[in-house]
């Protein structure tokens, strides 16, 4: 048989070493390949058509057709295919997408630069950082703080501020991180604590770490305002109120990591509005290009861009950055998204959209294989469990959130498992209707799932 004639399933088996996906399952059931996509719809190799119910990875959030970022890409490519940010170069997308992100901004934000990634944002915070603490006369301010659960990328800063256990596989983290409590009430919380207390006794779990590191070795604290890929985790309302006060009394300033809440995902322009902090540098990615090119941001508030600017005129630059960092078309493309996004009444979309998915998730919290429904905006998640009432999870052999996920996408619709939950992130398109129809099957899958777990763990 020659490889012409074989299937690309069968192609990506032989060639492609596959990154953050569960080798035993692909093993099974094979690679989806998809072929194109049409609004909030992927079509596959073999035409199944779904419905992408987390946005690709939370990023396609205008869907898969959208012809205005694809001509703003058109148009871009036939003006300036491809420049950079170095050597005092730039192109006048870039200048055009700082300026808006920063008129955009929740808070006062300075100045802005480009990455390709949100990996690569929060990798050249962590440098930024650095360097600014140490002309600031304080060069052992290197300690990062995170949290448990939190995700912020893959290289390899970003993994060890991704305080999960699957990066022990690459004798992550680096020593400079000190991995906090995680702010899930529903798991963290103590019996009969209410959110306030429990976020009070957070905070207090803070101060102690901080005096026990010693404040003059932090550097900074980096914070999802929702935690994405940890599973849809909304801390508490006031959570940020209790912790903020604390890092500003010992100088450390607030990363709110807005790769996944930022451009609109929890209902507002930004997560940092949604949950209450007041950052100093922010960092966005994802639905700032609609994921049709690879972008990141990071933007800096005026007192952090005034000390790093210090630093860097000392040392003559900032000797930092990414080839394609600031591509004029990945900015052109972004421009367009954000108007979009902005100007079109998406936010009010999201807003009604999501309630639908809210409501829809918290009747599905009704079902007794569901722990726990969390969600805010257009994203959500379930967390199964064995026993309602003690909280049990699922023996992990039975994969609950593998078997829900596959179950979903043999109906047609593309949700992720994560460990026992399963979480939702549709595209900012999405009607009512697709929710609703998300929801019901879903509802469906439940029972069929509990029933058969139920059977096999009897
Ligand atoms: N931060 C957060 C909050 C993320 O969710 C992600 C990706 N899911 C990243 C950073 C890393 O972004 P990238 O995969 O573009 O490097």
């Amino acid at each position: 048989m020659t490889t012409a004639i074989q299937s690309w399933e069968r192609r990506e088996a032989e060639s492609f070493f596959h990154t953050f996906s569960d080798l035993p399952s692909l093993r099974q059931d094979g690679p989806v390949v998809i072929e194109r996509g049409e609004g909030a719809y992927i079509v596959d190799t073999g035409g199944r058509r779904y419905f992408e119910g987390n946005s690709g990875l939370w990023n396609m959030t205008l869907g898969f057709s959208e012809q205005r970022l694809t001509d703003a890409a058109a148009r871009q490519y036939a003006e300036l295919p491809g420049y950079h940010t170095f050597f005092g170069r730039n192109s006048k997308p870039s200048i055009a997408l700082a300026e808006r992100m920063l008129a955009l901004a929740p808070v006062p934000m300075s100045r802005a630069f480009f990455t390709n990634s949100g990996s690569e944002a929060n990798e050249s915070v962590v440098k930024l950082l650095w360097m600014m603490w140490a002309h600031d006369g304080q060069p052992q301010r290197r300690k990062l703080l995170t949290r448990k659960n939190a995700y912020h990328g893959a290289t390899v800063m970003a993994a060890s501020l991704t305080a999960k256990d699957y990066n022990k596989a690459f004798g992550l983290p680096l020593p400079e991180i000190v991995v906090l409590d995680c702010p899930h009430a529903y798991r963290y919380a103590a019996p009969g604590e209410s959110d306030d207390e429990f976020c009070a006794r957070l905070a207090a779990n803070l101060e102690v770490t901080i005096e026990a590191e010693g404040p003059e070795t932090i550097a900074g604290m980096f914070a999802e305002p929702v935690m994405g890929a940890g599973g849809v985790i909304v801390p508490p309302q006031n959570y940020f109120g209790h912790i903020q006060p604390i890092l500003k009394r010992h100088g450390i300033p607030l990363v709110a990591d807005e790769v996944i809440c930022g451009f609109g995902r929890t209902g507002n322009l930004w997560g940092t509005q949604t949950m209450g902090m007041q950052p100093d540098i922010m960092v966005a990615s994802k639905s700032m290009s609609a994921g049709y090119f690879p972008m990141g941001a990071v933007m800096l508030s005026k007192d952090i861009d005034r000390r790093a600017l210090a630093a860097a005129e000392a040392f003559e630059e900032f000797p930092h950055g990414f080839t394609t960092g600031g591509h004029p078309v990945g900015c052109a493309i972004s421009l367009e998204a954000i108007r979009i996004i902005t100007e079109e009444g998406v936010l009010d979309d999201i807003r009604n959209v999501g309630s639908v998915l809210q409501s829809g998730l918290d009747q599905l919290a009704q079902h007794p294989m569901v722990g726990e429904a969390r969600g805010v905006g257009l994203m959500g998640a379930l967390e199964m469990v064995s026993d309602k009432t003690s909280k049990a999870p699922f023996a992990g052999h039975l994969r609950i959130g593998e078997r829900i996920a596959k179950a979903a996408r043999d109906r047609g619709f593309i949700i992720r498992p994560l460990g026992s939950s399963v979480v939702l992130a549709p595209p900012f398109i999405s009607t009512a209707r697709e929710i609703e129809a998300l929801v019901a099957t879903l509802g469906e899958i439940l029972d069929q799932v509990y029933a058969s777990a139920r059977k096999e763990a009897a």
